[in-house]
């Protein structure tokens, strides 16, 4: 049984282990290099630390999306629009996992 909402979960998670691995070595980075402003490698550090917040951040996002469709299917939910109530086509789904609304109301909101 294929479960794509536990795969997502299963890569979701990963990434965010990587992320977390990457943070910790960006803000190691950063403190080796103290307050020397003049540091070239300076500036690369604080880039690489705000482009992992931020990637994280969206993983974030991302996994409470998908916490937030497995709540809806184990309410008996999943697949149905939450604007219209009506099925979610089984086409959107397949491409998009965690999708709450139909194809027309996603448009509507957007
Ligand atoms: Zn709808």
């Amino acid at each position: 049984m294929s479960d794509p909402l536990a795969r997502l979960l299963e890569e979701a998670e990963l990434e965010a282990r990587r992320l977390d691995e990457a943070l910790a070595q960006a803000r190691a980075a950063r403190a080796d290099q103290g307050d020397d402003e003049h540091d070239p490698e300076g500036a690369t550090a604080a880039d690489d630390w705000s482009r992992f917040t931020a990637l994280r951040q969206a993983n974030e996002r991302w996994l409470a999306e998908i916490a937030r469709a497995r709540t809806r299917r184990d309410a008996g939910a999943y697949g149905v629009c939450l604007v219209c109530g009506q099925p979610i086509a089984p086409e959107r789904l397949a491409v998009r996992p965690t999708a709450d609304r139909c194809r027309d109301c996603a448009e509507r909101r957007a």
